[in-house]
């Protein structure tokens, strides 16, 4: 005889893995057998990695029922919250009627085209067309591929130098890693791989020295046009930037710095690759950085927020001087990935940039959570730990320092001693911030409420008072 069908209730209950294995137990497998992104192994296996369960809105829940405020959008992702049904419907409809398939040999489908139609009606006029990949990593992968071939294909095939940025990130695989200007990333693999150079930073608390902040945005900006000098326009294929660099410490250049990189790049022959993979899809309270601070870029990677990470996705804008050239000149771009346009990621980002629209979230950053919570965000400054607080739009930091008013951090000893303390901290007191070295960020979804904001801030500071005690008792701040 069969088994009874298990009913809704059970059969909802039998889904939730996690809730079918104790906690320890999932510890415990989790070392053994799981290798995790950027870990270090050791620590790992001795501490043991957090599970967790469930997410709802701005909240997240591990196996431990603990409840915590997710400040980073799971990893810069989740832009409209944890737990939209609406994704996952669409997600099971299109899976019912088409799962896969594939858009090699001429053949498509149609949420990766309508998908294709809604990005470009979204996006600055010179964008009308999109190429599809899984992750941001494989955007500017694409990216690599396809200004060089550009470029050869008009008979300039000494072009292949992609100007990029030290402390820039744009993905982890072999040319994601290499257009990044992230050294201990280097240090793993050979990289970067050949004709890639990185110029300076934005960084003005880090490295702006007697400079203010608007003198250092020129300064740093025209090592952009010290490069090409160098370098030659004629070896040059791009310059590729991140409007404001995320995981590098959510950097938020001077407010001198991309006009005048416009004004190196005009009239250049050289390609500007935006990579909006963080600040696409609302972020900063406009469609894309690109539009915020009025660049108006050749290329679009953008990835995290196009499905708001509920499944992976990503796409690159291809600009129509780049996009037309190709199609009037015909020949193959032997590059794809066998989930470029994958229907069921496409019908998610469908839905997730109908839910963004329809519930105004992009002028919903830009009008009122944005400015709610960076009033806030700006009140940490007067902590004796926090050397400056900054925000823009829902991407904020706070630069820890031992000894205000100094911007030097020498005290903390190694570098991110402090940051850690603070985010394990942070974890305690059920916020996720991040540590960047001795930097803390967040970048909320787009969804955070006003008391979610108020509970973040208050969260934070509490983080802050006990860090300082800590390190008030490892010798490592003054006051
Ligand atoms: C996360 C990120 C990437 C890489 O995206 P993956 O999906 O992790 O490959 C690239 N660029 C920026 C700016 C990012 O933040």
């Amino acid at each position: 005889m069969r088994a009874p069908e298990p009913g809704a209730e059970e059969m909802a209950t039998m889904n939730q893995i996690s809730n079918r294995y104790p906690t320890a137990e999932l510890k415990e497998k989790d070392a053994a057998h799981y290798l995790h992104p950027f870990t270090d192994y050791k620590a790992l296996s001795a501490e043991k990695a957090r599970v967790i369960v469930g997410a709802d809105g701005c909240w997240l829940t591990d196996s431990d029922g603990n409840r915590m405020l997710d400040g980073m959008a799971g990893l810069w992702c989740t832009n409209v919250g944890h737990g939209r049904m609406e994704i996952a419907e669409a997600a099971f409809e299109q899976m019912k009627e088409l799962a896969y398939y594939n858009s090699f040999f001429k053949t498509t489908n149609a949420p990766a085209i309508l998908l294709a139609e809604k990005l470009a009606a979204l996006s600055q006029p010179q964008f009308n067309h999109i190429f599809y990949a899984s992750s941001g990593s494989e955007a500017n992968d694409t990216v690599v591929r396809l200004v060089r071939w550009y470029w050869s294909l008009k008979g300039k095939p000494k072009k292949k130098i992609i100007l990029s940025r030290k402390n820039g990130y744009h993905g982890s695989t072999m040319a994601g890693a290499s257009l990044g200007g992230m050294v201990p990333m280097h240090e793993q693999g050979d990289l970067p791989i050949p004709n890639i150079h990185h110029i300076p930073q934005p960084y003005w608390f880090g490295e702006g020295g007697d400079m203010t902040p608007d003198e250092f945005g020129i300064h740093a900006a025209r090592e952009l046009e010290k490069a090409i000098d160098v370098l030659g326009e004629g070896n040059i294929a791009a310059f590729i930037a991140e409007p404001i660099q995320g995981a590098g410490g959510v950097i938020i250049p001077p407010d001198t710095y991309w006009p005048e990189i416009r004004r190196i790049l005009k009239d250049r022959e050289i390609l500007f690759v935006a990579d909006e993979v963080i600040c696409g899809f609302g972020r900063l309270g406009a469609w894309f950085g690109s539009d915020y601070y009025g660049n108006a870029p050749d290329l679009m990677a953008t990835a995290k927020g196009l499905t708001s990470g509920y499944l992976p996705m990503s796409a690159v804008f291809v600009g129509d001087k780049i996009a037309d050239y190709l199609k009037h000149e015909g020949g193959d771009f032997n590059h794809g990935y066998t989930y470029s346009g994958h229907p069921t990621c496409a019908a998610a980002a469908l839905a997730n940039l109908a839910i963004i629209e329809r519930e105004g979230l992009v002028d919903r950053v830009r009008d009122d959570i944005g400015p709610y919570l960076k009033a806030r965000w700006l009140t940490l400054a007067d902590h004796p730990l926090v050397g400056e607080a900054r925000m823009t739009g829902l991407m904020g930091a706070l630069e820890l320092v031992p000894s205000k008013p100094s911007r030097s951090k020498a005290l903390f000893g190694e570098v991110g001693s402090a940051g850690t303390i603070c985010r394990d901290i942070s974890f305690r007191n059920g916020l996720v911030m991040r540590a960047v070295r001795d930097t803390m960020i967040i970048a909320p979804p787009l969804v955070l409420t006003h008391a979610d904001a108020d509970e973040l801030v208050a969260r934070a500071r509490k983080t802050l008072d006990e860090t300082w005690v800590e390190l008030k008792k490892q010798g490592k701040v003054t006051a």
